[in-house]
């Protein structure tokens, strides 16, 4: 099943429970833009190169478009819509005034030079200029991309239209980024994490976790629950998966990480595969990293009891079925990760005011917004006797299509 084919079953499902007609499906799920450029520059050596990106833009009827940019060899186009109209659930779950987008561009960012990295980014920028705005569509960093590619972005953009920091989020502290932003995808899924514990009376401190991907949300997510005294037995990353059944020092991990650029090489009681990791015997599985990473073949291998979804569509559909079928609780993605995209939104507020918050609001604000998001899944969830991951889309879905239909179609 392909990654939007999954986005959209997610989507059925929850209308089919809400009772959504064909015509109103059929236009909530219908992209409004999709853009496909050629990103054609030469490299260091002289040859000339031609990527293709995307920017694909879901859904605008609760405010501009929102979504991370990917620099990965496995990005395409059925990916790009699929991570968008995830973007305009996720948004509208935990209540920020936004839409839906994504984009991307399909090349292995560590096959660059860094003057390669930028001049595909200034060149990416100069394609979707006219697409992309304050107040039309705002990217921020994902795969492959970082603060740093968001200050050649803005950068760019600037060139044509003057000083616009609110035009990406995640950027530079220097360069009107947000104290708290780096760390908030994986700081959220710690939150939530201890949220979704605290429903079956059991805390952080006495939980073994293991996670998929130490980048940014994994490390960050390994970070928050290590301080909150969870055992984090597992960690890995593209160069493979490290056990260790006493818990992982996840500071030394970080800084093993800061030095050598991969986990490649750190000291650990054993190392397991990406796949091992998956199957675990423990309390929450965190993937962290790709997409559809459990499927119909190892779905009946997971021991975890909770999954908390901190990459974006790491289950797909017939994995969340036999999961369901095991009553292993699934955290969805759309609620799992959105504290990137929240504390994005205060980034931009504080761009649009001038304003700039210290670490402690941004830390609360988020800490609120995620909460009240979790109490209304996990109650709609209760009420009607469906998945979280239904009563997150419920959620979603009620809230772009009441938007759409108050505005006039
Ligand atoms: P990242 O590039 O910082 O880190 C990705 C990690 O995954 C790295 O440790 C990498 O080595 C590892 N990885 C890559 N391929 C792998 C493989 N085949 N097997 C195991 N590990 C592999 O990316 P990130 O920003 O941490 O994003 C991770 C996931 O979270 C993505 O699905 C992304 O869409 C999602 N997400 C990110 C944010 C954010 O704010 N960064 C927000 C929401 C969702």
């Amino acid at each position: 099943m392909s990654a939007y084919e999954s986005a959209s079953h997610y989507f059925q499902t929850a209308a089919g429970v809400m009772d959504l007609s064909p015509n109103m499906q059929k236009l909530l799920l219908t992209p409004e833009r999709e853009v496909k450029v050629q990103v054609a520059m030469k490299m260091d050596n002289g040859d000339i190169a031609t990527f293709v990106g995307f920017r694909m833009q879901h859904n605008s009827a609760r405010g501009p478009m929102k979504g991370g940019l990917r620099f990965h060899h496995e990005v395409d186009a059925d990916e790009v819509l699929a991570l968008a109209s995830l973007m305009t659930w996720k948004t509208a779950v935990v209540d920020i005034p936004y839409g839906g987008a994504k984009g991307g561009i399909s090349v292995d960012p560590r096959s660059l030079s860094g003057n390669e990295l930028e001049l595909m980014t200034r060149k990416f920028v100069d394609e979707l200029q006219d697409v992309i705005g304050p107040d039309k569509d705002i990217p921020a960093p994902d795969m492959g991309t970082n603060a740093q590619v968001m200050a050649w972005i803005v950068n760019q953009y600037e060139k044509f239209h003057g000083f616009n920091p609110a035009i990406v989020t995640g950027k530079p502290l220097e360069l009107h980024g947000a104290d708290g932003r780096e760390e908030a995808t994986g700081r959220g899924v710690g939150l939530l994490t201890e949220a979704l514990l605290g429903k079956f009376d059991r805390t952080a401190s006495e939980s073994t976790i293991a996670i998929q991907g130490f980048g940014n949300v994994g490390s960050w997510a390994a970070d928050y629950l290590h301080s909150a005294g969870a055992r984090v037995v597992a960690i890995s990353d593209i160069s493979g998966a490290f056990y260790d059944s006493k818990g992982i020092h996840i500071p030394a991990a970080i800084a093993y990480v800061r030095e050598h650029g991969t986990l490649k090489g750190f000291e650990t009681e054993k190392m397991i595969t990406n796949e091992e990791l998956l199957e675990l015997e423990v309390d929450v599985l965190i993937p962290a990293a790709l997409g559809g990473v459990l499927t119909k073949e190892n779905a009946g291998n997971v021991r975890a009891s909770y999954i908390v979804e901190a990459a974006n569509g790491p289950v797909d559909p017939e994995a969340d079925d036999i999961l369901q079928s095991k009553e292993i609780i699934v955290l969805p993605d759309i609620l799992a990760n959105a504290g990137g995209v929240t504390v994005s939104y205060f980034e931009w507020v504080q761009n649009q005011q001038y304003f700039k918050w210290d670490l402690d609001r941004t830390r609360n604000e988020l800490s609120k917004k995620l909460t009240a998001a979790f109490d209304k899944m996990w109650s709609i969830a209760t009420e009607k006797h469906i998945s979280l991951r239904s009563a997150a889309y419920l959620i979603g879905i009620g809230r772009v299509g009441r938007a759409t239909v108050l505005a006039g179609i």
